[in-house]
């Protein structure tokens, strides 16, 4: 029998990958999303396959599926700081109210549940690089507290589903992923030093550009988040690639690989925004066997590939 998946988010950058990796494993996958940030065309090339079945719908109401389930994704939310600025009740709302209603469905389905949480559960980090038992040092009235919070709380109810009523759940918590289908214009670093270097525009570095990330390729991210959902282990997992960098340093390799003529320019520093992020991964190796395989240079080579075409 095929397993059946429901993936919200379906239409998003993280959400498609993982519609097309359920695919690839002989699934059948039912894709939801309400399209706020997802695009279609991300998905488009799926919709003509039979065992892909797509609803368009906002999974903070009651979500309604027929027939069984094997496992739930949860990946629907705002994921870039300018979109929870734009949308901090949907923010909110996907997070709490989202996973509320997708752990009743995976209760009564009888499906085991995968989460996608964040290290923006950590905040703006007082331990480095951050363990998944480190606490955390978030604002929670600050602008970014809508989508930290929110992910807080999902973190929060998914234990409680897990020790009252027995549900199987997973959290992995994500770090900086990028690759092919990032928006353009999601206002995330990526995104805009590509199409700002691509454009000949001013490469936008927010403060003086030494806060560092670590940054993952969205290939080995599916392949930890397929691990981990398979296993058996209900605690959080960071999944994300340790190679840490400063921001200003990313910009410098962007411009270097896009041979563009744009300058970098330095503006206001986002508040509450982190100033150092690395994963600690020793978990996911140990319990899951997972390292990431796809270095900078390759995975901005094809990162650079995408944005070109869509710019074009
Ligand atoms: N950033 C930047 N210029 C941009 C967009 C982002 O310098 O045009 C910085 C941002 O301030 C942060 C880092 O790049 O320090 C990563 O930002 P992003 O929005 O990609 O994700 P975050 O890790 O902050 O959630």
């Amino acid at each position: 029998m095929k397993k059946k998946v429901l993936i919200t988010g379906a239409a998003g950058f993280l959400g498609s990958h993982l519609c097309d990796k359920f695919m690839d494993e002989n699934c059948h996958v039912i894709g939801m999303d309400n399209l706020i940030t997802g695009d279609m065309n991300n998905i488009s090339h799926l919709m003509p396959n039979e065992e892909f079945t797509f609803y368009h719908h906002d999974v903070s109401k009651f979500v309604h599926v027929p027939g069984d389930l094997d496992y739930i994704l949860h990946f629907a939310s705002p994921a870039s700081p300018i979109d929870y600025l734009k949308m901090p009740i949907q923010t909110l709302k996907v997070g709490s109210l989202g996973t509320h209603n997708l752990l009743g469905l995976a209760k009564a389905k009888n499906a085991r549940m995968l989460i996608a949480s964040t290290s923006e559960v950590y905040g703006d980090p007082l331990v480095h690089p951050q363990s998944e038992d480190y606490w955390g040092n978030v604002n929670p009235i600050g602008p970014r507290g809508v989508y930290d919070e929110a992910k807080r709380f999902q973190e929060a109810m998914t234990m409680a589903y897990h020790t009252y009523h027995g549900v199987e759940t997973r959290i992995v918590r994500i770090f900086n992923t990028y690759g092919p289908r990032m928006r353009v214009n999601d206002g995330r670093a990526l995104p805009a030093f590509f199409s700002q270097a691509i454009e000949g525009r001013d490469i936008t570095v927010f403060g003086d550009g030494s806060q560092t990330r670590s940054f993952c390729f969205v290939s080995d991210l599916v392949d930890g988040i397929y691990k981990l959902l398979l296993s058996d282990y209900a605690l959080p997992v960071n999944i994300g690639n340790p190679v840490e960098i400063t921001i200003k340093d990313v910009a410098e390799e962007i411009i270097e690989l896009t041979n563009s003529s744009s300058k970098i320019i330095n503006t206001e520093l986002p508040k509450d925004d982190p100033k150092v992020r690395q994963p600690d991964i020793s978990k996911a190796k140990e319990l899951l066997g997972w390292v990431p395989k796809v270095d900078r240079s390759e995975g901005l080579q094809i990162t650079y590939e995408y944005f070109k075409r869509v710019l074009s």
